[in-house]
């Protein structure tokens, strides 16, 4: 069968790169966590205290750009990619508090997005991908073979994140973590470049009430259907 191009699009801890991972080891595809970039260049930005008046300092970011390189790295001990900031593994770190509450602020710069688009169109350039992410179906892989918009309650994402965090740091509370995804899913969906939004060839699964293996099982179903004959 051709080597597909799978886009995955979505909210804010909606079990996206859950379904991505278990869609590329049933497939036996490349997993890419566009997202995991992002959180890179936070913490960068954290890394580097650029910061102004306690916000992201953008325009020294922007400069410094170029001395930015991200990589992912297959790690066979967790059968999973490390993301390295300029030779370094950050995979611990980019899952932090204080990346998460920065990060959809970084996000919304042109020109860390260019940056980040393309190198995912090269991790892409073979096929045999998936990718999830924003705006993975909509600009990254507008010709992907199958998108899937995933969706799923507010309170039930916030739950989710708040038992995966509360095992690294006990401090957390679920208030602050469903503050955090509510206020990155509107700076998601409203910035002006690539906001997050259902491309209109994507399927949708909402999967408030479904469990990892039924979404599994679902999406399966649906590349069965699409790609028969290819
Ligand atoms: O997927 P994850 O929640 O780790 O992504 C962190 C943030 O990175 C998102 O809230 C969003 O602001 C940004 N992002 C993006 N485009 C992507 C992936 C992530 O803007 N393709």
């Amino acid at each position: 069968m051709k080597k597909l191009t799978i886009a995955i699009d979505g909210f804010s801890s909606c079990g996206k790169s859950t379904l991505a991972k278990d869609l590329a080891k049933e497939l036996n595809y490349i997993f890419v966590d566009s997202g995991a970039m992002y959180r890179g260049i936070a913490y960068y930005v954290l890394q580097n205290k650029l910061f102004i008046n306690g916000e992201p300092d953008k325009i020294t970011l922007i400069n410094k750009l170029d001395e930015i390189t991200l990589a992912f790295e297959y790690n066979p001990e967790k059968f999973e990619s490390d993301l390295l900031l300029n030779g370094i593994i950050i995979s611990n770190e980019i899952r932090k508090p204080e990346v998460a509450a920065i990060v959809s602020k970084i996000a919304v710069l042109k020109e860390v997005r260019t940056k980040l688009v393309k190198t995912q169109q090269k991790l892409g350039e073979l096929g045999g991908i998936i990718m999830d992410g924003r705006d993975i179906g909509t600009v990254v892989f507008p010709f992907a073979d199958i998108k899937f918009f995933v969706t799923a309650d507010p309170t039930i994402r916030a739950e989710r994140r708040y038992k995966e965090l509360i095992l690294k740091d006990p401090t957390l509370t679920l208030a602050a973590i469903k503050a955090n995804l509510d206020e990155r899913d509107f700076l998601d969906t409203t910035r002006e470049i690539s906001p997050l939004k259902k491309a209109n060839d994507a399927i949708e699964i909402d999967n408030s009430n479904l469990s990892r293996e039924a979404q599994l099982a679902f999406a399966l179903k649906l590349i069965k259907q699409r790609t028969i004959g290819l």
